[in-house]
C-alpha cells in the first residue's frame, strides 16, 4: 500500500519526537511491504519564521492531498507576544478546521512496566486504560466573539463558549461506537451544574445513548471527573467530553500514567486524519536530545490504525513499546532522578529494532 503523509515536525521538541517516530514508520512499512510517501511542511513558529504565517497554504495542500498527517508539536516563548492571529496555536487550531477533525482520540494507559513512574500508588494506577474522546472544533476554542478590547488599565477580553446538537451528536456516536470495542462505558463530563452549554451536551449525549443499550453512560462534572481520575483512574473506559475540558483532563491522564510524554492522538472525522503527540513544544527541554518520543511513535501506530486501517502494523508498533518498557529502557521523564535514562534517538532506534524482532518472530 502507498502510505502518503504530509509530516509537519513544529517547534521545540516537535521535530526531535517526529524524526524518531519516522524511523520506526519506515521500519513497519519495509517490514509489512508498504511504500511510504512523506512530504515534510513547516507548521507553527517554525512556519511563521519561513514565511509569516502558522499555516502556510503549500503546508495546508499537502495535508489535504494525503492520506494523513503526522504532527509533533507548535509553540515557544518566542511567540508568545504575538497577535493571536499570527500565534503559533493558531496555525494548528486552522489545520484541524480545514481538515474537519472534530474527534479527538487521547488513549492514556498504563504500561504496567511503569506503574512505579506514576505519581500515584501502583494499585491506584495499575490498569489505567482510558480513552479519552475530546471534541475537538467547538467550544471557547473557536466560538465568536474573542476578542481583548479597550484601554490599557481599563481592557476587558472575551471568549465565547458556543455548542450545537449536531456537534454534540456526532462526537458522542464516536464515543459510543469506541466503547462498544472497549468495556461499554462511556463517562460524559461536563459542567451542566453551571454552564448551559454542558446542560445541552448531557441533554444530547444522552438522548444519543438511546441508539447504543448495550454501553453504559454516565455523567460527572468536570471538578468531580479530574478528581476522580487520580483517585480512582482505572475506574473510566471511555471520557466523552467536550474541547477544553478534554484538554485539561487529557494532559492529567499523561501525568497519572507515568509522563505526558507517553500519549499519542488521533484526530479524525474529517478528510484526512491528523495524529500529533498529546504534549506540546516543551521549550524547557528542546534541542537537548531527551524528550520521550513514544506519544509521537504511538501517535503513528493510531495513524496507520484509523487513517490506513493496518491493525497488524499499528499493533506491532504497540507491542514494540510494551517490550521496550518491559525491559526497562526509560527516557529522562520515566526515571527518579540520578538514574541512567535513554535519549530520545536511543529510544527511537530500540523501538524500531523491536519491531524488527517483533516481525521476525511472527514469520
Ligand atoms: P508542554 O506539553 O510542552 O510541556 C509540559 C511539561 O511536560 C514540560 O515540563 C515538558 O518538559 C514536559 N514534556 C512535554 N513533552 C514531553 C516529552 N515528549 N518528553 C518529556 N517531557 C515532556 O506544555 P507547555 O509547557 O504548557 O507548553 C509549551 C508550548 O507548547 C506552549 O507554546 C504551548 O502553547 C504549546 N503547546 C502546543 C501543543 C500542541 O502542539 N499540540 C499542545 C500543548 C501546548
Amino acid at each position: 500500500m502507498l502510505l502518503k503523509i504530509a509530516v509537519l515536525p513544529g517547534d521545540g521538541v516537535g521535530p526531535e519526537v517526529t524524526d524518531e517516530a519516522i524511523r520506526v514508520l519506515e521500519n513497519v512499512a519495509r517490514i509489512f511491504g508498504h511504500e511510504l510517501s512523506l512530504q515534510k511542511k513547516d507548521v507553527g513558529g517554525a512556519a511563521l519564521v519561513s514565511s509569516n504565517d502558522p499555516l502556510p497554504s503549500d503546508t495546508l495542500q499537502a495535508c489535504l492531498s494525503s492520506g494523513a498527517v503526522l504532527l509533533g508539536a507548535v509553540g515557544g516563548p518566542a511567540f508568545d507576544n504575538f497577535p493571536s492571529s499570527l500565534r503559533p496555536e493558531r496555525g494548528l487550531l486552522r489545520l484541524r478546521q480545514e481538515l474537519g477533525v472534530f474527534a479527538n482520540l487521547r488513549p492514556a494507559i498504563c504500561f504496567s512496566s511503569l506503574e512505579d513512574s506514576s505519581p500515584l500508588r501502583p494499585e491506584v494506577v495499575s490498569g489505567t486504560n482510558v480513552l479519552i474522546v475530546r471534541e475537538l472544533l467547538g467550544g471557547l476554542y473557536f466560538g465568536q466573539p474573542r476578542s481583548i478590547h479597550g484601554q490599557a488599565g481599563k481592557r476587558s477580553a472575551v471568549d465565547t463558549m458556543t455548542y450545537g446538537e449536531p456537534e454534540i451528536e456526532r462526537i458522542a456516536h464516536v464515543a459510543f461506537g469506541l466503547a462498544r470495542s472497549r468495556r461499554r462505558k462511556v463517562t460524559s463530563v461536563d459542567k451542566a451544574n453551571v454552564l448551559d452549554c454542558s446542560r445541552l451536551w448531557r441533554d444530547v449525549v444522552t438522548r444519543v445513548s438511546r441508539e447504543y443499550p448495550d454501553v453504559d453512560l454516565s455523567h460527572m462534572y468536570v471538578d468531580s471527573a479530574a478528581m476522580a481520575l487520580v483517585s480512582r483512574p482505572g475506574d473510566f473506559d471511555v471520557i466523552l467530553t467536550e474541547n477544553m475540558f478534554g484538554d485539561i483532563l487529557s494532559d492529567q491522564a499523561g501525568a497519572v500514567v507515568g509522563s505526558l510524554g507517553m500519549l499519542g492522538s488521533a484526530s479524525i472525522g474529517g478528510s484526512v486524519g491528523l495524529y500529533e503527540p498529546v504534549h506540546g513544544s516543551a521549550p524547557d527541554i528542546a534541542g537537548k536530545g531527551i524528550a520521550n518520543p513514544l506519544g509521537a511513535i504511538l501517535s503513528t501506530a493510531m495513524l496507520l490504525r484509523h487513517s490506513f486501517n493496518l491493525e497488524a502494523e499499528a499493533a506491532s508498533i504497540e507491542s514494540a513499546v510494551d517490550k521496550v518498557l518491559a525491559a526497562g529502557h526509560r527516557t529522562r521523564d520515566l526515571v527518579k532522578s540520578g538514574q541512567a535514562s535513554l535519549s530520545t534517538q536511543e529510544m527511537g532506534r530500540k523501538i524500531a529494532d523491536a519491531v524488527e524482532q517483533h516481525a521476525e518472530v511472527k514469520s
